[in-house]
């Protein structure tokens, strides 16, 4: 059988970066799409392209951007992948306020783009977008699945909406096997550093070091359906290795509150969060989404998969982590 081939669009994020590394284990050629930035952005995926075993030899990245069309049309021919993992785009709702045009520029019309190469191909390609819960914005029932209508509540949410919906379409229409998975909040040491997780991780390793005594956070109340990353590229590995496309919900089926995920990671270096914590009204958001919690039983049916990461295990995987890397001399 002929060696499986991956584009990932966002390899330098996040999941990509988890993804990156589950695909290489799997014996995958993974391709990788790197834009152009003033400094190296790269940060999560440099021990691999340190590795002389894995760099230029199953791990290749090309220059490109979602905005692009010709390059990601020229990557796909030279590279003609078996799977595409199509994970980039702004991924911060807070911000989609602040630039939507982007947002909808590269969550919305960059995934119409990318379906449409699809369909040119001569060649059957799988693959998988990343959805996610925001599309259902405050929805009318919980916890939500795959059936449950989309409501978003910020201009993210609008995006991806548009992006599940096209995705459904092209797959009816053009018979191309395309899966929607819906991934809810999931969380790592890698998370960007101006999502509320990650903030609260690293303040809370840095206050336990000295290095920083507060912590500005919005509305504590705002509730969400935390999972561990590593645990939800697995999901979206699993969905293209099924006989049919299909959507699925990621998540764990447990809703917390920011203050209980503050609880959990000050409780793991011994402090109390309200002594360093500091309301600022700048953090809370025009209008926020609630009761976002995930069903994940038909993607636990049909793909096998089951998250087993709790909050409170997370918070703790994400603190040790951060206390790891801010220590002196780290
Ligand atoms: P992330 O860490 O923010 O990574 C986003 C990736 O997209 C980065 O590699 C980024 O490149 C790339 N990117 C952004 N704009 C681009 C452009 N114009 N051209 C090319 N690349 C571009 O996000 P993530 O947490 O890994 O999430 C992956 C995907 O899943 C995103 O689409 C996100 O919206 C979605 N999702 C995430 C979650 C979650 O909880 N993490 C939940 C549901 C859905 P740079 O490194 O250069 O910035």
């Amino acid at each position: 059988m002929a060696q499986p081939v991956a584009f990932i669009t966002g390899i330098t994020g996040q999941d990509g970066s988890y993804l990156a590394e589950l695909l290489l284990r799997q014996g995958y050629l993974v391709h990788g799409l790197v834009r152009r930035a003033s400094m190296f952005n790269r940060s999560r995926i440099e021990h691999l392209r340190h590795d002389p075993a894995v760099y230029g030899k199953s791990l290749f990245l090309h220059y490109g951007d979602l905005q692009d069309a010709t390059a990601l049309r020229r990557i796909f021919r030279q590279v003609r992948p078996s799977e595409v993992y199509h994970l980039a785009g702004q991924s911060h709702v807070g911000l989609s306020f602040e630039i939507p045009e982007v947002t909808c520029h590269e969550v919305g019309n960059a995934t119409l783009g990318l379906l449409e190469i699809l369909r040119d191909q001569d060649y059957p390609v799988r693959f998988y977008h990343a959805a996610s819960s925001e599309i259902f914005g405050t929805p009318e029932s919980s916890p939500q699945n795959e059936e449950t209508p989309t409501r978003p509540g910020n201009p993210y949410g609008c995006a991806k909406a548009f992006a599940v919906h096209l995705c459904r379409v092209y797959r009816k229409a053009y018979g191309l096997f395309v899966c929607n998975g819906i991934a809810y909040n999931h969380e790592s040491p890698r998370r960007g550093e101006n999502f509320v997780t990650r903030k609260i991780s690293l303040a809370a390793a840095r206050i336990k070091l000295g290095l920083q005594d507060k912590l500005n956070l919005g509305d504590l109340d705002v509730r969400r359906d935390w999972g561990y990353a590593p645990e939800y590229v697995e999901g979206m590995w699993r969905m293209l290795q099924q006989p049919e496309p299909d959507d699925y919900v990621l998540a764990t089926g447990q809703s917390h509150s920011i203050r209980d995920f503050l609880s959990a990671a000050f409780a793991r270096v011994a402090l109390d969060w309200r002594s360093h914590v500091i309301f600022e009204e700048r953090f809370v958001r025009p209008t926020e989404v609630n009761g976002l919690v995930g069903d994940p039983s038909k993607a636990k049916a049909r793909l096998g998969w089951e998250p087993k990461t709790r909050m409170a295990e997370l918070a703790g995987i994400m603190v040790d982590a951060d206390l790891e890397a801010q220590r002196p001399g780290a």
